[in-house]
């Protein structure tokens, strides 16, 4: 039997809240106000208290429960897959949110497969049908959004995409938090850390960068992206990569946005030398401004553009870096 409980996992990266698992917060409360339910943050690591009583003052927790051992950090699958499977079986709730982070994808699927409960990843919405958990994703390249109902009264395991929800504030009030203790078994230590390599998107934060230039195969080769990246940095932007790139091996799959990439929600989103396939599209159109440069004016991309360039890139994009520079070296940048 679960409670009305709304498990956010808290995520953090580098001693800072990790901006999705703030979205999750402001999903979960709309869960909790609708299901008389509580939303309770889960802090995982190791010299964690700080983010716990940073989650405290959040606006729609209720209270934070803190793990604190030395195997949660840094961030290895086994430790954080026993953490968060013993604090649902502890604490039953009714649903259980992570962001979809690179290692949220990888523990949820996890602790779904161990305590055999039903998960959906990358959700963009949820609520509630009848007193069970809907929630919805975009399947087929984002060309179709599907509701999915779960249909038992075990813990209902998401993993919302970043983007879906507004990030949750610091409020009035101060949750309670209270220590969990975990128990990792020599088992959960199966995979070690070997070596950790930060790439240029990672350093910049691609998923909560206010604006991300990326770039397409109009580039032509994995050296012309020094363009995308001259302009990224001009712009103090992050950089991105279309599947295409990404599959020729020009970028890391770290840079992909997309259906099976990164979802992306900045300020500012340039799009270099992208045709706009739906898969790409899936993963950047809620930007607030989308800027397109593509020598292509019948592109899919210009269909979601606020400001589109038809011309060649290798002409255009030089010029607006200079253009750009010029602007900053004279502080208007
Ligand atoms: C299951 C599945 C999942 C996928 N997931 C993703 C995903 O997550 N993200 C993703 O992006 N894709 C994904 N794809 C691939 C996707 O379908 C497209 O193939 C890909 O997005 C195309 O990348 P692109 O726009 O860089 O290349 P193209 O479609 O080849 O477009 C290149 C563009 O560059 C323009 N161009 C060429 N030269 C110049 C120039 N000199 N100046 C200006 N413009 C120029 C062209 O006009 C063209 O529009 C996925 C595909 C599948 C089947």
């Amino acid at each position: 039997m679960t409670s009305a409980t709304i498990l956010v996992i808290g995520e953090h990266h580098n001693g800072r809240i990790r901006p999705a698992s703030l979205e999750l917060v402001t999903a979960a409360r709309q869960l909790a106000d609708d299901n008389s339910g509580d939303v309770v943050v889960a802090v995982a690591g190791s010299g964690v208290s700080g983010i716990a009583s940073e989650f405290a003052v959040i606006s729609g927790v209720d209270r934070v429960v803190l793990a604190e051992h030395d195997a949660l950090a840094p961030f290895l699958p086994g430790p954080w897959t026993a953490a968060v499977a013993l604090m649902i079986r502890q604490l039953e709730p009714f649903a259980v949110l992570i962001p979809s982070s690179i290692t949220g994808r990888d523990y949820a699927a996890r602790v779904a497969a161990r305590l055999e409960l039903a998960l959906v990843p990358d959700a963009i919405d949820i609520s509630l049908d009848k007193q069970h958990l809907v929630a919805s994703r975009a399947v087929l390249g984002g060309r179709v959004q599907t509701s999915i109902r779960f249909i038992d009264d075990d813990p209902a395991m998401v993993t919302i995409a970043p983007g879906a929800f507004a990030r949750a504030e610091p409020g009035e009030s101060v949750a309670t938090i209270e220590d969990f203790a975990v128990t990792i078994r020599a088992d959960d230590l199966r995979v070690s850390l070997v070596e950790k390599v930060e790439h240029r998107a990672g350093a910049k934060g691609l998923t909560s960068a206010q604006r991300v230039v990326s770039g397409g195969r109009g580039l032509g080769k994995a050296e012309n992206f020094a363009l995308v990246e001259e302009l990224a940095e001009v712009l103090d932007a992050a950089v991105g990569a279309s599947g295409a790139t990404v599959g020729a091996g020009w970028r890391p799959h770290s840079d992909q946005v997309g259906s099976t990439g990164h979802t992306v929600t900045p300020m500012l989103y340039l799009a270099v030398g992208i045709s706009g396939a739906p898969q790409h599209l899936v993963g950047m159109s809620g930007a607030d401004y989308i800027v397109a440069i593509n020598r292509d004016p019948d592109a899919p991309i210009f269909k979601v553009a606020s400001f589109g360039i038809v011309g060649d890139l290798f002409e255009v994009v030089p010029a607006l870096t200079r253009q750009l520079k010029a602007l900053k070296d004279h502080g208007q940048g």
